[in-house]
């Protein structure tokens, strides 16, 4: 299995191809690309039927060896048995097995069609991005070990990405991780999950300033080349392969887990930002796993749901971005877009490049077919089977409660946007999973405020604001960031 960038001209598609391996550590491609697979590997019907059997851990290695082929098979299977346990996914709730890593539950089944949720969450974080970084965290530190190298990651993050980056890094070989915060500005237990960590490894800096400045702080180190390159400085941003591929796994659990012949359709419904974890879907159908609709679902951050409803891609201004009740969907533009738009564009680098350019230098692209419009590959979107809505914070608290008082359970505002757009797309005879990407006591204020009591926390978070803190808050000086990582990195 070779990878390929988005960005690749023409000519250069022979001599650029990557492996696995080669695109673990790095982030986006030299040209300014993000790496695909050169060809989406197949999954044939015999397969799918023998994986109906299997346990998460060992579809991870069916799905995961198709793309990481330059991994010793002994070895995928090791770190994916490792990733994949019932200790590691331990926050599943009553009436759910946490040895199913990713469990089902029926919310309604009716003439309207089924409506079933697939808790992406029970991992440390509480959060779908543990699905993913849990494994690179033993991807990485594989190929270290092999490598005999030191891997220091540096990244900014405003809650989700750092924490779940932290607990997948842990105590790890040859392993640092340098991650900025916006201080004072995260949720008390967002900050909590990330600052009682007192592993030697993790290196908590809160900056005095906005979530920008930290990004700000990640680009300036990140384009000083040779700082980066004697460092040995890496990053696990939502663009990262590895990240992608690894959820492309749940699809195939939620699929296998919600039918029983390959004859029948699911459709999923995805709580979208960055564009990577419904790629991740993408993917998975275009591997041949039988899935009808891929719906993402925007909060008031509608980049995506405009793109789909209309054929505009329109990126916003951090001014025109609003911070919501659903903050980790709040972006401004989608990072892993690019991939898609690779794929709709018919797998043209040098298109997608100018597409991209524009993005840079317009703010964005028009692929609507209307007159003065840079394309019209807008009307092939239905053939990859993409459809969108939007939720606001009204329909976040109203969906919060219908879902508590129809089905007694409590789920958090990512997950409420999501079954509040997934309503829209249900369809008879099809199967609508939404996929639970956070659990609710990591967004109490807002459950709060829906029902009037709190989240209940699992087992282990229940004082976890009174735990000791360990962080340094550092301003926005860029050279007294770098020397701070040199001084910890012993580089
Ligand atoms: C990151 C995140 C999302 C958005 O996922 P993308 O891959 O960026 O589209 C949705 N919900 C939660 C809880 C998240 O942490």
């Amino acid at each position: 299995m070779q990878y390929v960038s988005t960005r690749a001209a023409a000519s250069a598609a022979s001599s650029s191809p990557q492996h696995f391996s080669d695109i673990l550590l790095g982030g986006l491609a030299p040209d300014g690309g993000l790496y695909l697979p050169a060809d989406y590997p197949q999954v044939s019907g015999a397969e799918l039927d023998a994986w109906r059997k299997l346990s998460y851990a060992d579809l991870a290695y069916e799905v995961l060896k198709k793309f990481a082929t330059d991994i010793a098979d002994a070895d995928l299977r090791a770190l994916t048995a490792k990733t994949y346990t019932k200790e590691v996914y331990r926050n599943a709730r009553a009436g759910e097995k946490a040895s199913q890593i990713t469990p089902l539950r029926v919310l309604e089944e009716g003439r309207g069609g089924k409506l079933v949720l697939q808790a992406l969450s029970n991992g440390p974080t509480l959060a779908f991005k543990d699905m993913a970084m849990q494994l690179l965290g033993n991807l990485f530190e594989h190929a270290l070990a092999q490598s005999g190298g030191q891997l220091n990651i540096f990244g900014a993050t405003s809650g989700d990405t750092g924490s779940a980056a932290e607990y997948a890094m842990r105590g790890k070989r040859g392993i640092r991780v340098f991650m900025l915060s916006p201080h004072k500005k995260m949720s008390a237990f967002q900050t909590a999950q990330m600052f009682s960590l007192q592993d030697e490894n993790i290196h908590n800096i809160a900056v005095d300033g906005v979530f920008d400045d930290c990004q700000d702080m990640v680009k300036a180190v990140s384009n000083d080349l040779p700082f980066k390159a004697a460092q040995k400085i890496g990053t696990v941003n939502s663009i990262n392969w590895a990240r992608v591929v690894a959820q492309v796994v749940y699809y195939f659990r939620g699929y296998l887990a919600a039918t029983t012949a390959n004859e029948q359709k699911v459709s999923f419904t995805v709580p979208s930002g960055n564009f990577g974890n419904i790629c991740a879907g993408h993917i998975a159908r275009m591997m041949g796993l039988p899935i009808d609709k891929l719906v993402a679902a925007t909060n008031e951050n509608d980049v995506l749901d405009e793109f789909f409803r209309t054929g505009v891609y329109r990126v916003r201004k951090p001014a025109e971005t609003y911070h919501t009740s659903s903050p980790s969907m709040d972006i401004s533009k989608a990072s892993n877009f690019e991939r898609f738009i690779y794929d709709l564009v018919g797998r043209d680098g040098e298109r997608t490049r100018a597409l991209f350019r524009k993005v840079d230098t317009h703010g964005g692209f028009d692929l609507s077919g209307q007159p003065g419009s840079d394309g019209d590959e807008f009307k092939r979107v239905a053939k990859y089977g993409f459809k969108s809505g939007k939720s606001t914070h009204k329909d976040r608290l109203d969906t919060i409660r219908d879902v508590a008082d129809d089905y007694g359970i409590v789920i958090d505002t990512h997950t409420a946007d999501g079954i509040k757009v997934a309503r829209e797309h249900m369809a008879p005879g099809v199967t609508m999973i939404v996929l639970e990407t956070a659990l609710a006591a990591k967004f109490n204020e807002t459950i709060l405020d829906a029902l009037g009591e709190n989240a209940a926390r699992p087992p282990g978070f229940e004082n976890i604001e009174a735990l000791p803190q360990k962080f340094v808050v550092m301003s926005t000086d860029v050279a007294k960031m770098q020397a701070y990582i040199a001084a910890n990195t012993g580089l």
